[in-house]
């Protein structure tokens, strides 16, 4: 047999693009050795969100002192907040054999494409701007000012869709889902990657 390492899949795009919502439904086929990296985060909780299952709630000094020791694969501040991706639990995961999936901003995924090459990125595309905004709108969780705000880095960040290796539109959940689940399946079945 061979003795493989997992495969690490990142899952970016655009604030309100459905990335959230994608890996969700992805967790919930129950995918074989899919895991997904809970991110720290000095944002607040929404009303919705448990600590240790959408993120860990952590103080900005706590997040401070986690950067200075070397803990996160990867960090980024976006908008108001830092986030960052705990490096143990990843490297772990995929030394053990597991696939992880990333659920990162744009920032993020860019250090990950740098120091981790043989990574799988997957860019979530929205299918036009005008849905962005209308997504953004109806999330209800941003002021008028920050849904311009997060429109203007959205053109920023949609230039960067070229550095990926796949370009998933979302402009249907069911099917954003089955691609990404299709491009997995095919990587896992990759005979190079070894
Ligand atoms: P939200 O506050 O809406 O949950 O997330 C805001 C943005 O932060 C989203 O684009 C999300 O993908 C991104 N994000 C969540 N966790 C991480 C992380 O660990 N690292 C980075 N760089 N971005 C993250």
């Amino acid at each position: 047999m061979i003795d493989k390492k997992g495969l690490l899949i990142v899952i970016s795009g655009p604030s309100a693009v459905g990335k959230g919502t994608i890996c969700k439904e992805l967790i919930k086929r129950n995918i074989e050795n899919l895991e997904i990296s809970i991110s720290a985060t000095t944002r607040k909780p929404r009303y919705n969100e448990v600590n240790g299952v959408n993120y860990h709630f952590i103080s900005k000094e706590t997040f401070e002192s986690m950067v200075q020791q070397g803990e996160f694969l990867e960090y980024a501040q976006v908008y108001d907040n830092y986030y960052g991706t705990p490096k143990k639990y990843v490297i772990d995961r995929l030394s053990e054999g597991k696939d992880v999936i990333l659920e990162i901003d744009i920032q993020g995924a860019k250090q990950v494409r740098e120091n981790y090459k043989e990574g799988i990125f997957i860019f979530i595309m929205p299918p036009s701007y005008k849905e962005l905004k209308n997504r953004i709108m109806k999330r209800g969780t941003e002021a008028q000012k920050d849904i311009e705000k997060r429109m203007k880095c959205a053109y920023e960040e949609i230039k960067q869709a070229e550095y990926y290796n796949y370009i998933v539109v979302n402009d249907d959940l069911y099917s954003a889902v089955e691609k990404i689940y299709c491009i997995i399946t095919a990587e896992k079945c990759k005979l190079n990657r070894y």
